[in-house]
């Protein structure tokens, strides 16, 4: 059963304290549950992982122009795709800037910022599909990570349900949105992300944890939610221990064959 204390996993930050629970289901198979810091994860039975409830947000504001000291890494012009990204290895992105939108092209990979990040204000609007296909987790899928190991689901949730903490505005496989504040297929949405890196001591081990506070349309998402280890689904990444690295990553975005598009990103460094 999940009995993990909170104290526990304060004392040694660099370990999530990971449980586990097996129940039998319907047809009396065996089913694994997990509970990251007391937290369940990777629950796809919504009676036992509540969805959070539906939020419909305000109506989109004019445009968000960049506040004056922000770094603008995508304005919806080919100049800045070529001079402030690269697919993961550093080449040429091929993702293409449609109709002043970067856009997911399939198989294209992971695309991300030349410039390294650490702790943060992120503003990015993405849009899914404007003809909704597929469902579940495949519908609308993208991610927003953060030093492109840390990601916030992008998914159309939109009258399209999946399992809790894989939805829009999750940490995903961590933590689920306290609302969904989905807006339809093709419009456009904005995610308002403040992040805090993780800190690392000299022998590797995590000193403090990350910390992400997130508004999607304006609806609070993630409250100054402390990240115990890495997302991703259950499995040895879902479940890791944070792992040591620099202290300033790229900013991307998930290529999960959908053509989700991205636009109007700005970033403000923070102090640690
Ligand atoms: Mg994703």
């Amino acid at each position: 059963m999940a009995t993990a204390s909170t104290s526990q996993a304060q004392e040694d930050f660099s370990k999530p304290v990971i449980t586990t629970e097996t129940k039998k289901d319907a047809d009396g198979k065996d089913v694994l549950y997990m509970y990251i810091d007391g937290v369940k994860v990777h629950e796809t039975d919504p009676i036992k992982q509540p969805f959070p409830p539906i939020v419909t947000p305000g109506e989109p504001p004019a445009f968000m122009a960049a506040p004056s000291d922000a770094i603008v890494l995508f304005d919806g012009s080919e100049k800045t795709l070529k001079e402030n990204w690269t697919d993961t290895k550093g080449g040429p992105s091929a993702w293409k800037v449609v109709d002043g939108a970067l856009e997911s092209v399939k198989k294209a990979g992971y695309i991300q910022s030349k410039q390294g990040f650490g702790s943060c204000q992120l503003h990015v609007e993405w849009a899914s599909p404007a003809k909704a296909e597929g469902d579940g987790q495949g519908r609308g899928n993208s991610g927003v990570f953060l030093m492109a190991i840390y990601e916030v689901q992008v998914l159309d949730n939109f009258e399209n349900p999946t399992y809790a903490d894989g939805q829009a505005g999750a940490l995903y496989g961590r933590k689920k949105p306290l609302a969904n504040a989905c807006r339809k297929p093709g419009e456009w949405q904005s995610y308002d992300i403040i992040f805090h890196r993780p800190v690392f001591d000299e022998a590797g081990k995590v000193t403090r944890r990350a910390t992400f506070t997130v508004l999607h349309n304006g609806v609070l998402v993630q409250d100054h939610t402390v990240l115990s280890g890495g997302t991703g689904w259950m499995g040895p990444h879902a479940a890791s221990e944070y792992k040591a690295h620099a202290d300033k990553l790229p900013i991307s975005f998930q290529d999960h064959g959908n053509p989700v598009r991205f636009r109007n990103v700005w970033v403000r460094e923070l102090k640690d």
